[in-house]
């Protein structure tokens, strides 16, 4: 049994929790960064996952993205992942490619990261604001566009979202769900990078606590410069072992 006004609340909470306002697009990749404890991991899961939520001992969790597939997938995902971290009580949640299929906490995970990302008070009157403005009963394929393009989620995360809503409907969802939106996008001045996977050489990265720990045990000391440079280039960092050029002005 899904519980949508419950799922709905918890998104609200965790956006407050977390220091968002409650209609506002998220930057979900900065944001993950930002909490205490968290290891992000972005590594090829193949085919089936979009991702995976290891809980460890206290504040010591692992979450990993699929990093193959879109950057408006990953986006879904790691909200998704918030969902298994919060709220789910098991530790370890392996999650499937197929949105809003399997068992009930995975269909959870994914409405609650759709509320996440498009909280439906703000959402809605887009949708409204849309309709009204092209004088059209409903959301026409530009429209859904525009709104995906500002809460930055997949185009199936938007289709699927509004299909039950009074400004799209389920004939015209079913034909939108699976139209290839990258290049009209692209014509009606979008950036195409939210329908586009990140270059083989940028889908391994790690980001947070695990970086941070590694650090912390080099500056006391307990583990040698090879050892902690290890640790890094295990977590495929070897932007910081090898370094990389910084942006920004020389000053002499
Ligand atoms: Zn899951």
């Amino acid at each position: 049994m899904i519980d949508y006004a419950g799922l709905m609340t918890k998104a609200a909470m965790l956006r407050k929790k977390l220091g968002e306002d409650s209609d506002s697009p998220i930057d979900v990749f900065a944001l993950a960064q930002r909490i205490e404890g968290l290891s992000l991991v972005y590594y090829p899961l193949g085919e089936n996952l979009s991702g995976m939520c290891i809980k460890g001992q206290g504040e010591n969790n692992v979450v990993a993205i699929n990093s193959t597939m879109t950057q408006g997938r990953q986006r879904f995902t790691l909200a998704h992942e918030f969902y298994h971290l919060y709220f789910d009580e098991n530790m370890v949640a392996v999650c499937e490619k197929n949105l809003y299929s399997g068992k009930d906490v995975e269909k959870s995970a994914d409405l609650f990261a759709s509320y996440f990302l498009m909280p439906e008070a703000a959402l809605l009157i887009m949708a409204k604001t849309l309709i009204k403005n092209s004088q059209k009963q409903q959301l026409t394929l530009e429209d859904l566009i525009h709104i995906e393009q500002y809460f930055g989620v997949s185009h199936q995360a938007i289709v699927y979202r509004l299909r039950f809503t009074p400004y799209l409907e389920q004939s015209k969802a079913d034909l939108f769900f699976n139209v290839f939106v990258r290049s009209r996008a692209e014509f009606l001045g979008y950036s195409s990078d939210l329908y586009k996977a990140l270059p083989i050489e940028k889908q391994y990265m790690t980001y947070g606590h695990y970086i941070k720990q590694a650090e912390q045990l080099f500056s006391k000391g307990l583990i040698s410069t090879g050892k902690y440079e290890q640790l890094l280039l295990d977590a495929f960092r070897t932007d910081l072992v090898y370094g990389e050029e910084e942006d920004g002005d020389v000053i002499d």
